[in-house]
């Protein structure tokens, strides 16, 4: 403003003489002054709402001495919040090898981190992390309370990201929430399983179950191994024989591995030598489940013969009616007649059905004596029934006999693992065929595993 407009003030600035009514310098010293006051205070009250805001985040991000919030900036257009940390520079650093309280030697470049996003608008923490000199370990990074080293996000954004890929019907859907790409989904699930795993205890497993799973496309198979009572995945290994049963049995360490009572398997040979020879000890349980889908088998070989026999006279009788041989007890309803006109005729499957169908008290004795009593009767009929692949299945049992009587001691089954399949299978679905068999595992483990997957928040 000019002195010489109407109302001019004096200046008082060294410049002009004070003595003078008028300024010399023809400045409004008093309307500068007045402007600069509510400038002055304009700016108070910016520093104060800009410290505020630094006050309330620091609240919300949990952030304690020696760091605290320095700005807050809102980024509209980005739709993004950067909150900048500093470390006050009194504050000693504590190296992150050994804890001591060392001098600051500098700051490491600015660093980023991923935060709970505040209403729609993505949160990112910047920082440079100081760097302290320690005289053990030398020059090194601090380690931040927000964030595991090295992690991109901080570690309430990792638990949520965790709770949501726990909850989430997909991938994809997880990524659409939390806004990230696939890479970066499956990192989180790896270090949630590292993380799991290394704090999971296996000191009460005692039952535990082997199976394999079908893997991708065709005959790739993966092993299995269950904690049969808490209910969980221990570990997933690629292909099904002797060596991939061994790896298993690694997910428990050594001497845990002699606690284990009894385990679960089908009646294929190599789960038995892993077993046999990881964990002497603990009893071979022949899963019952398997030992049905082996008669169901046996009694479809002689329904598939019979049916063709009977198809080149003419006779139809059979077909259509694989399903009603391989159910447990008689039908019911529409095919119910069917099927007991089909059971009056003298049929070769009928037989079939009937000693498979008879196996089933087998598991209904009240002990392993009753249980061998029953075997050998029903092994009698089997081995005279003429019909071969019965024959063939009653050889089988008998060969795994110890094996069947064990349920009698430890009736364990492998039930828990075919639970899982749907949850497998799901996984399976949803990465359409695993390129890394790696991923696999981690993605099952995350879902079936029972691990402790979230971060410590400090
Ligand atoms: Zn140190």
């Amino acid at each position: 403003m000019l002195a010489q407009e109407a109302g001019a003030r004096p200046c008082f600035g060294s410049h002009c003489d004070p003595g003078l009514a008028r300024s010399t310098c023809g400045l409004d010293v008093v309307g500068a002054m007045s402007t600069l006051g509510s400038m002055t205070k304009k700016a108070e009250s910016t520093h104060a709402a800009e410290a505020a805001v630094a006050a309330h985040y620091g609240m919300l991000l949990g952030i304690q001495s020696p760091w605290q919030v320095k700005r807050v900036e809102l980024k509209l257009e980005a739709k993004r919040v950067d909150v900048e940390l500093g470390h006050d520079a009194s504050a000693a650093v504590a190296c992150p090898e050994c804890g001591r309280a060392c001098p600051r030697y500098d700051h490491a470049p600015e660093r980023q981190w991923r935060h709970l996003d505040v209403m729609q608008f993505m949160t990112v923490i910047r920082a440079r992390v100081p760097r302290c000199q320690c005289p053990e370990h030398g020059v090194v990074t601090a380690t931040v309370p927000w964030a595991e080293p090295h992690g991109r996000f901080t570690l309430m954004f990792e638990a949520f990201a965790v709770a949501v890929i726990e909850a989430a019907r997909s991938f994809v859907q997880a990524m659409e929430i939390l806004r990230l790409d696939w890479h970066t989904i499956q990192e989180i699930v790896e270090r949630a399983v590292e993380r799991g795993l290394l704090r999971r205890s296996t000191d009460e497993v005692r039952q535990v179950g082997m199976d394999e799973k079908n893997f991708g496309r065709g005959q790739d198979y993966v092993s299995v191994m269950t904690d049969l009572t808490g209910r969980r995945v221990l570990d997933v290994v690629k292909d099904r024989n002797t060596a991939s049963g061994l790896k298993l049995w690694e997910s428990l360490p050594p001497e845990q591995r002699q606690q284990v009572e009894a385990v679960a398997i089908d009646m294929s040979a190599e789960f038995a030598a892993a077993a046999k020879q990881a964990a002497p000890q603990a009893a071979i349980v022949y899963d019952r489940f398997h030992v049905s889908k082996h008669l169901n088998e046996a009694v479809d070989k002689v329904r598939r013969d019979e049916h063709r026999r009977l198809l080149e006279v003419g006779d139809e009788s059979l077909t259509g009616s694989k399903y009603l041989w391989l159910q447990g007890a008689c039908p019911e309803g529409d095919r119910a007649l069917d099927f007991s006109e089909l059971c009056e005729r003298n049929l070769k499957t009928a037989r079939a059905w009937c000693h498979k169908e008879t196996f089933v008290e087998f598991w209904a004795q009240p002990d392993a004596i009753s249980a061998q009593a029953f075997f050998r009767k029903w092994f009698g009929a089997a081995r005279r029934s003429k019909l071969e692949p019965i024959k063939k299945t009653a050889l089988t049992l008998q060969s795994h006999l110890q094996g069947l009587l064990n349920f009698f001691l430890h009736p364990i089954t492998n039930a828990i693992s075919e639970g899982f399949n749907s949850k497998i299978q799901a996984i399976k679905a949803d990465a359409r065929g695993f390129r890394r068999f790696e991923n696999y595992r981690y993605r099952i483990l995350f879902h079936c595993g029972k691990l402790d997957l979230l971060p410590v928040i400090r």
